[in-house]
């Protein structure tokens, strides 16, 4: 039975005179369309085809010599040349599927189909390429308030896995490589056949990698990486957010397809003496009934030690002070924040028998009457 070939061009739905990034974009167009696992079922034979049909196109139009050959002779330029995996042979399809994220269905699909695109010979390459990258890591740093009133440098300690320095995260023990797997031959599908349908299945032996290795590491057990204390030096800046996190790249876990990000998740401790409420804080201070009353200086706990603060004359318990300029500094810029003091009027506990007759004229000067049981009230709530 002959089959008349559509013209490539047509297929992808692009001009003769195509660019290939204009070939890479339609083709990953289409095949994200007809990908097998995304249409129902019972379009999936059709699919199948179509996918089939424009990965062909695409090998061919993507491969300057290849496409030479059919813009001069036509279909019969080459396939009177290339076998049929010939012509997908040497074509870009890994960094396409890799963008598109998810590479190893469509490797999967095309070893299902029987073809083996990307050849033994560079499987290793494209399984590379397509390696993991190593996973992030958290890591948890408690600060204090005065830790961040100065950018600070905090020593982080954690464990990471690391590539194996003897075998280079290769598995193999130093001076063996690994080998092929004899149960897969190195495609990493196994294929079986169901009367006359033929399909293939990820090779257990080696989980599709299409090698395994016979001679393991003995530092690593073969694993390729091996698990290391690390300790690193953070820089933290000044004025950090309690729940922020820094990210440092590359110091995550290693892995053949490069190194994650480690991130410093980083805690604000409570502190006894300051509530903070952005780049302010807020601060308590007690003041002697007789300051409240005439006036003076008082002690106040700041974040780069006391300072004496002064307070009027006639000041009301609870009144807010500010300190200006001696709150957090500002995360994105010099300017510092404030202090708010609120400052608590203490009443004495305690009179002594002359306090207690300088109170008694006090209060006769002010005209307030201070009943004869008075001063056994006194005595009876301060003693
Ligand atoms: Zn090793
Ligand atoms: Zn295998």
């Amino acid at each position: 039975m002959m089959t008349t070939k559509r013209d490539y061009y047509e297929i992808l739905g692009v001009s003769r005179d195509a660019s290939l990034e204009e070939i890479k974009k339609a083709y990953r167009k289409l095949a994200l369309k007809f990908h097998p696992d995304r249409v129902p079922e019972s379009e999936k034979k059709y699919a199948e085809e179509k996918f089939k049909e424009i990965s062909e196109a695409y090998a061919v139009l993507s491969d300057p010599q290849k496409r030479k050959l059919y813009d001069t002779y036509g279909h019969a330029g080459i396939d009177s040349r290339f076998t049929e995996q010939d012509i997908f042979r040497g074509a870009d399809f890994s960094s396409i599927f890799e963008d598109l994220g998810f590479g190893s269905i469509f490797e999967d699909f095309f070893s299902d189909l029987g073809f083996d695109f990307f050849g033994t010979s560079t499987r290793r390459r494209s399984s590379q390429r397509r390696a993991f990258r190593g996973r992030h890591i958290e890591v948890e740093t408690e600060l204090s308030l005065e830790d961040i009133v100065k950018p600070a440098e905090k020593t982080i300690t954690f464990y990471k896995n690391e590539v194996c320095p003897t075998c280079r995260g290769e598995g193999t023990k130093p001076g063996t490589s690994k080998i092929t797997c004899p149960v897969c031959k190195g495609k990493g599908v196994v294929y079986q056949s169901a009367g006359f349908i033929r399909f293939g299945q990820t090779c257990l032996e080696c989980k599709g990698k299409g090698w395994i290795i016979s001679k393991p590491c003995p530092e690593c057990k073969g694993q390729g990486f091996v698990r290391k204390k690390k300790t690193l030096t953070v820089k933290i800046p000044a004025g950090i957010k309690d729940g922020s996190s820094l990210r440092i790249r590359g110091e995550g876990e290693q892995a053949p397809g490069g190194a994650g990000d480690l991130y410093v998740f980083v805690r604000i401790k409570p502190h006894p003496l300051f509530k903070r409420e952005g780049d302010d804080l807020l601060t308590e201070a007690k003041i002697s009934l007789v300051k409240a009353v005439l006036g003076g200086e008082i002690e106040v706990p700041t974040l780069d030690g006391k300072v004496r603060m002064s307070v009027p004359s006639g000041t009301q318990p609870q009144t807010l002070f500010r300190l200006k300029g001696k709150g957090l500094p500002n995360l994105h810029s010099s300017r510092r924040g404030d202090l708010f003091v609120r400052v608590n009027v203490e009443i004495p506990k305690k009179l002594s028998s002359r306090e207690k007759v300088l109170f008694e004229e006090l209060a006769r000067l002010r005209g307030e009457r201070v009943s004869e049981s008075f001063a056994d009230k006194i005595k009876r709530t301060f003693k």
